[in-house]
């Protein structure tokens, strides 16, 4: 058999393990991996380089619409060139359900947008609203039988928020069909009873939204939910978690034999409630839940170690800093006024690389597994995360030594800012495939996007291990089953 590409002689990392090693590409898949591997069309040096599966950002916002009604600042076109300069091969991103809203309709929308303009793969994950009964008993399972695998419930914010026993409802629903249920956990009540008092008093600037959003509120919702999927025996993931409790309240649950998984995110790594206590500006490090601080950074490191956390995802969420995102209201904006969420596709990569490859706190196997693997395996991704014959050539070479200052100007996304302008970095990929075909060339010089708008696919995603009960029930449940009773 002819290859079409070989990337020859680089350091080739799957999550399991580093070889030197020649990867083979034959139209859109690895076939061959292996030393002096045949001469091939397209022949890549990686000699000096790391040969990564590209990441997968199972968290992210994307041309989607607030329940404020604020549309985010990327569409599928800027979001997608972003990911794949900063490694990132397959997203995730949301179709987002409001209140009112019908789900095909919004399936359909999405669907439409992306495929237009995506230039990498992508899935989708549902935000559910509105678990009524249509929902429920139609909408979610044939949005599950399309390969959108996943729901995303809110615990807070006036619009999204659930109520206990609509999570029940979301939960069962999601353990009849085998979908995985992303849940946003914080303690809507602490949240709006701080916030109203603050803006009450006239102290609105963002610091206050650090405050208002205590760590007890992610701590107990985080429990709550658990409770919740206990009852149910239903998989859960609790995105960006940001707190020590929170952290410990997953791992000890996962210690007697609970099905869940958590994510964290660059901002609780790299970011503190500092970074927002600088005036108005903090409003560009503002997102929900806010960063906290050292002692919370190293407990979400250490979640990454010990598997409490089990994905790292950037949670791009890009409002720009002006009327159209950050400020509605101009200077006069109140931190509850203010869109949430700070842009991260682009670096999520490269910042770990450099603070936690390049630091020794993990290892370029836990890196590939907390930003590729591991999404593809929780999400049902058969073909992404990793290198292998058989899979898809979703492909990032990094050079290990390459220096950036980061600067908004060197981005692809449209926020317009980043928070993490001026780190140095070291660490950055170069040359990215996606399906074997090359769509990014910076091994020379800086080069454009060579991905044709619109080449992304979606991917239909399959039911995972991931997914299926623990077998783990509660005694009540148990009682009730003794006693013939079925839910
Ligand atoms: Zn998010």
């Amino acid at each position: 058999m002819e290859l079409d590409t070989v990337i020859r002689g680089g350091l080739v990392v799957n999550a399991d393990a580093c070889v030197r090693a020649d990867v083979g590409i034959v139209g859109e898949q690895v076939v061959a991996l292996g030393e002096s591997l045949p001469a091939a069309r397209r022949e890549i040096d990686a000699r000096g380089k790391l040969v990564m599966p590209g990441g997968v950002d199972s968290h992210c916002h994307i041309e989607q619409v607030s329940s404020f009604g604020i549309l985010c600042a990327d569409d599928f076109h800027s979001a997608t060139v972003s990911a794949a300069f900063g490694g990132t091969t397959t997203v995730i991103p949301f179709c987002a359900q409001h209140r009112g809203d019908h789900i095909p309709e919004v399936l359909s929308d999405y669907h439409r947008r992306a495929a237009e303009k995506a230039v990498i793969d992508y899935g989708f994950h549902l935000i559910v609203a509105n678990p009524d009964e249509q929902t429920l008993a139609t909408d979610l399972p044939a949005a599950i039988e399309t390969g959108v695998r996943s729901f995303k419930i809110f615990m807070t914010y006036d619009r999204m928020r659930l109520q206990d026993e609509q999570i029940l409802d979301v939960l069962m629903t999601a353990r009849r069909h085998g979908a995985l249920v992303m849940v946003h956990a914080e303690n809507h009540g602490i949240i709006s009873w701080l916030a109203g008092r603050m803006v009450g008093q006239g102290n609105v600037l963002p610091r206050y939204h650090a405050i208002c959003h205590t760590r007890s509120s992610e701590a107990e919702a985080i429990n709550r939910v658990i409770a919740l999927a206990e009852v149910v025996d239903t998989p859960i993931l609790i995105v960006h978690v940001s707190t020590i409790e929170g952290v410990a309240a997953i791992r000890e649950a996962r210690a007697r034999g609970v099905k869940v998984y958590g994510e964290t995110c660059p901002q609780y790594l790299f970011l503190t409630a500092k970074d927002i206590d600088r005036g108005l500006e903090g409003a560009m490090f503002c997102c929900s839940p806010p960063p906290r601080d050292e002692a919370a950074q190293q407990a979400c490191w250490q979640g990454l170690k010990d598997g409490a956390l089990a994905v790292y995802s950037s949670d791009h969420a890009p409002y720009r800093y002006d009327a159209s995102g950050k400020l509605p209201k101009g200077e006069k904006t109140t931190f509850k006024e203010m869109a949430n969420g700070v842009p991260g596709l682009e670096l999520r990569l490269p910042l770990l690389f450099t603070n936690g490859v390049g630091s020794g706190r993990i290892s370029l196997n836990e890196f590939v597994q907390l930003t590729a693997t591991r999404h593809a395996d929780l999400y049902g991704l058969a073909r992404k995360g990793r290198i292998a014959p058989g899979c898809d050539a979703d492909i990032a070479l990094w050079d290990p030594d390459k220096r950036v200052t980061v600067d908004a100007a060197l981005l692809h996304d449209n926020t317009g800012y980043t928070p993490y302008a001026g780190r140095e970095l070291k660490g950055w990929p170069v040359m990215v495939f996606s399906r074997g075909e090359c769509i990014i060339d910076q091994l020379g010089a800086p080069g454009e996007i060579l991905a044709q708008r619109g080449r992304g696919r979606f991917i239909a995603r399959e039911r995972t291990d991931a997914v299926s009960p623990a077998n783990r029930m509660i005694p009540e449940m148990a009682q009730l089953a003794a006693w013939g009773n079925a839910l």
